[in-house]
């Protein structure tokens, strides 16, 4: 089986088979608990050794595979490193009879990158965050993407990097100097206009982050909402969030901006 064949094969949704297992297991509100869904399978175990790395998945054919994960890692990373290990399991699975199982499985950064997806969506199915967005209104975002990763108990990057996925919100970490703007971290979403984006971005990145009340710019039609990063101990650093204000094709939408307005 030639390399190039092998790749074409059709990756399965990684949103629908998570949100499969978590239907199968019961699970409707976070955080996802990883030994419910690994408990569906009566070959699969979870080892936790001392290891270097993080975690992988070892086959063992017929016996079915074992996730082993590093017993002191950090605990929120750690469940990351499950849920992606049992993406690895899911493609073993779905593809018994599959150029990709073929011999020892590829870790072509294609499959990384799907069992990357399969992790986000098994911890933070997108339903579930739209649904606490909707619920957060506009007021209550700035206090939900600070503090909701723990909810999930993912890490902050994980979170943030999966809000900016499957809403229209990009998410800035900032930190102001006394002359300069520096942006420490970025989570743009793909699902904006990405000139539009900049263009918030740039006004928004100077002007918003002095003060936590959401603002609009009337030029792209964006809205820009920020916050002081909490966690951080240096004051100079600030969350910033921007979204358009409406988008008629997302089915969520943040409101409260009218009550804010003058
Ligand atoms: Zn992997």
């Amino acid at each position: 089986m030639s390399l190039d064949r092998a790749k074409t094969v059709a990756l399965p949704n990684a949103e629908a088979l998570s949100t499969d297992l978590l239907y199968r297991t019961g699970q409707h509100k976070p955080a996802v608990d990883l030994d419910r869904v690994i408990s569906l399978w009566s070959d699969l175990a979870l080892v936790r050794e001392v290891l270097d790395g993080d975690g992988y998945l070892v086959d063992l054919g017929a016996h079915g595979a074992e996730i082993i994960v590093a017993a002191h890692g950090n605990r929120r990373r750690t469940r990351y490193t499950i849920a992606h290990e049992l993406g690895h399991w899911m493609l073993r699975l779905e593809q018994v009879n599959n150029p990709l199982a073929c011999g020892t499985q590829s870790r072509s950064s294609v499959v990384e990158k799907w069992c990357d997806l399969f992790a986000a969506s098994l911890l933070m199915p997108a339903a579930w965050l739209r649904s606490d967005l909707r619920i957060a209104k506009l007021l209550g975002l700035p206090s939900y993407l600070l503090h909701g990763y723990k909810t999930y108990d993912v890490s902050e990057q994980a979170f943030w990097l999966r809000i900016s996925q499957v809403t229209p919100l990009s998410i800035f970490k900032v930190r102001m100097t006394e002359r300069h703007i520096h942006i420490t971290e970025k989570y743009e979403s793909p699902n904006v206009r990405q000139a539009d984006l900049k263009r918030a971005l740039e006004v928004f990145s100077s002007t918003v982050v002095t003060d936590a009340r959401p603002h609009l710019d009337s030029d792209t039609n964006f809205v820009g909402i920020a916050a002081v990063y909490q966690e951080s101990e240096d004051k100079g650093t600030h969350m910033l969030c921007i979204f358009p204000r409406r988008q008629k094709t997302e089915k969520w939408k943040l409101d409260g901006f009218k009550e804010r307005k003058k």
